[in-house]
Formats: C-alpha cells, structure tokens, sequence
C-alpha cells in the first residue's frame, strides 16, 4: 500500500522522493502525538454530543423565522448549546456577526466606555483591533470614547509580566477589563495554554475581584479540554469560520460569558431594550450545528496537520513555531522562512494542494486591517475560512508564514508536502 501511495505522491503532486521518505518516518516518531491529540478529539466531540443531547436538539430547530425573528427556536437551541459547551451563564451565537473581529468588537464596546480602562496583557492584540481599540485612529474607537488603553507585554519567554500586571492594575482606581489573546495570531510568541490563563485570572482578581476578564478565544476552541470561562474568564469570543464552526458553518461568531455582560453586549449587538431577543439565522442553523458537532474531529486534523508541518521543516533546517513536540492552545503552525521568494513558494505550494482554486497564484496585496503587505493561500468551500488548509504570511522580516487548518489531516499533511517541495524546487 505504501508503495502505491508513494508513487501517487510523486506522479500526480511532483511530491519529491525525499521528502515522501522523510515524512514516512516522521509519522512513525509523530505517533505518540497523534494519540494524545486523538484522546483530545475524543473528550471534545462527547462533550459537544452531550450538550446537544442534554439539550433536547431536535430536527425542528433546523427551520427559521422571518421578520423580527422572535423566538427562533434553532436560534436559542443553539446558543443554549454554545452556553452549555463553553461552560458560560449565557451566549450569542449569530451568522450575522460577520467575523471574529465583529465578535471581539461588541464585547468592548458593549463593555467598555468612559470610566474603564481596558489592560491588554498579552501585548499587542490582533492587528484587526487596532482601529477598534484606537492604536490607530477611527471615528469609534475606545480611546475616542474615552477609554483608557494600556498594554503589558509578554516577556520574552512567553509568560505573563506578573509585577507590571499588578502595579497597572493597583496603579488607577478606573473600572478595569483584562484582555488576553490566546493564540498567537500574527506574531511570534507562544499561545497561551488554559492553566496560564487560570494562574493569571486568579492573580489578575486577587487584585481587583471586579476586574472583568475577556479572552479572545479564536483559534483556541477545542485544542485543549477546558475552555477559558472554566480558568476564570468572564467573557470570550471567537469566530464560526475557525475552529468551532468545523469548516460548515458558512458564517458567524459566538460569544459567551456572564450573563449580566452578555445582556449588555447584545443590547450592543442590536438596540438597547432588544437585546438578544431579535436576528434571523437565515436557515443557517442546521449547518453550523453540524459543523460545531464535527469540530473536535476538524481541530484535531488540524493541530495534527500542524505537528507535522512543524516536524517536517524541522528536518529541512527551518525554524518553526512552535516545535513539534511543544504543547499547543491554537492551530498556528509558524515556520521562519528565509526571504520574501520562499514565503510566495510556500504559498503556492498551498495553494496547488487547495481543493478549490487550486489553479490560481497567491499574490501579495495590502489587506485593509493590515499594516503591511499580506499574501494568503486558501482554496477553502467557505470564503476566508482558517479552519480550512490556509497559509498567511505578512511581507516583512522575519519572513514568518503562518500555516493553519485543515478539515482534514491528509489535506493538511499534502499541503505542507507540496509547500516545502515547492521551495525546494
Ligand atoms: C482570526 C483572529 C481574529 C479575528 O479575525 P477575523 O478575521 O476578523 O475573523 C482575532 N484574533 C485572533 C487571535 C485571530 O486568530
């Protein structure tokens, strides 16, 4: 059978013969790996059965209402289900929330306002935010609203600056939220694994027991068995085009929290005094609930396509992170590639592995969010989806691509197969 796998590789990928043999034994060392992220999947897809079991899915939440949209019953079904999931008092769950970004808005918005101060602790967040935040200008910032912003980095290792996190936090009398971006997004840092998260949170409200806690949760969601609510949390948000939404969801984001700070986001969401009680689904409840019910299984396909990404450049002399045997809280595989000619051959590498598009040339553009040039591989069935096979770098020194998804390990495995052989070209 290996034989013919391996002539298949060559013949139809032009996967070069070294690296079919390099990966047969990286596999063979890979496997006590794939076993524990198998025992992962496994606590994760019963947790999500149980929550739909408990309660009572039916196949009449898959219908929707119009108009106002009162009582979709899929609606709340589902956003009972993300309560029940994520351990939180309540949730949104909306297609309308158009991305992460959107989700992580109306929580500070909904939230913060003169009086607050909001303290990010895990540097700076992910770009998209800098306009919502007002690290660059906009019309709507928090800074204009009169929001105080200040951030601590991680230290060089990756952990909290436990001594800057309590002099900021004794140093003002404002109201204060705590910010955390689990994964490490765009930037080359470790992502944060839930016992951190809890050590800090009991730290950070030891402090100040009022300090709210927001974790930004994309790509982090179902990597580990505890989600942050369970470390101390108060809120999270992540998108239904990552990990959740298991590559079927067609749009969306979730957020879950306390229930008095969900009341206040969703009156943000909509209007004041409607709250969470209106907003079609649009029939797209039916898919996001099947695709929420196969993503433990998706994100373990994609975490195990990471190791491999992460090994397999390993043994070609790249620098990767994090290492292949290091513990993961996100499905970012980040590989240091040498100049901006192997980042686009790393691109187009993924790109030719894609299923859709896979004739098209990455090219870099200037993406609006973004403050340099980004080139992006993706050939996914959803548009922009990164729980699909997707590659991103930002042209800039130090050549970073960042390699995440896959709905499943063999697609994340050709992937990084045809992105290394097309260096190596
Ligand atoms: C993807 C992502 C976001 C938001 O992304 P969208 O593209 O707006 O969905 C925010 N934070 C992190 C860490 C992310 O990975």
């Amino acid at each position: 059978m290996q034989n013919i796998l391996d002539e298949f590789l060559q013949n139809s990928f032009d996967i070069r013969k070294d690296i079919i043999d390099e990966t047969n034994k990286i596999e063979d060392e890979l496997n006590p790996i794939f076993l524990q992220i198998d025992k992962i999947k496994e606590y994760n897809s019963l947790k999500v059965l149980d929550a739909m079991r408990k309660s009572r899915l039916s196949d009449t939440h898959f219908s929707w209402n119009t108009g106002y949209g009162y009582n979709d019953a899929g609606r709340e079904k589902t956003e009972e289900i993300f309560t029940n999931i994520f351990k939180s008092e309540d949730s949104i769950v909306r297609p309308t929330i158009v991305n992460g970004t959107h989700a992580l808005t109306l929580c500070l918005q909904g939230i913060l306002k003169s009086g607050f101060e909001l303290i990010s602790i895990s540097s700076k967040p992910y770009d998209t935010l800098d306009q919502v935040i007002g690290i660059s200008d906009s019309y709507h910032s928090l800074k204009g609203q009169g929001v105080i912003y200040k951030q601590i980095d991680l230290l060089e290792n990756g952990d909290f600056d436990y001594p800057q996190i309590e002099e900021a936090i004794k140093s003002s009398k404002l109201k204060k939220m705590v910010y955390i971006q689990r994964s490490k997004g765009y930037s080359r840092r470790k992502s944060i694994m839930i016992d951190d998260i809890e050590k800090v949170v009991k730290f950070v409200k030891s402090i100040d027991p009022e300090a709210i806690v927001m974790v930004d949760n994309c790509y982090g969601e179902f990597i580990e068995t505890r989600e942050p609510i369970e470390a101390g949390a108060d809120v999270i948000a992540g998108s239904l085009i990552k990990n959740p939404g298991g590559g079927l969801a067609i749009a969306g984001g979730y957020i879950c929290g306390r229930r008095d700070l969900i009341d206040i986001i969703a009156q943000r969401m909509t209007s004041p005094g409607i709250g969470k009680e209106c907003g079609l689904t649009f029939g797209t409840t039916r898919t996001l609930l099947q695709g929420l019910f196969l993503a433990p299984m998706i994100v373990s396909n994609a975490k195990k396509g990471a190791v491999f990404c992460a090994k397999l450049f390993e043994h070609y002399g790249y620098d990767t992170f994090p290492l292949f045997s290091d513990e993961r809280s996100d499905i970012i595989q980040s590989v240091g590639l040498k100049s901006k000619e192997e980042i686009v051959n790393f691109c187009k590498g993924i790109q030719k592995a894609a299923p859709v598009d896979s004739f098209v040339t990455p090219e870099p553009w200037a993406m609006p969010g973004y403050d340099s040039e980004v080139i992006m591989a993706a050939g996914a069935f959803i548009q922009g989806s990164s729980i699909e096979l997707s590659a991103d770098a930002p042209i800039k020194e130090p050549y970073t691509v960042y390699f995440q998804g896959g709905l499943t390990y063999e697609h994340s495995k050709i992937g990084a197969q045809m992105a290394l052989n097309e260096i190596l070209k």
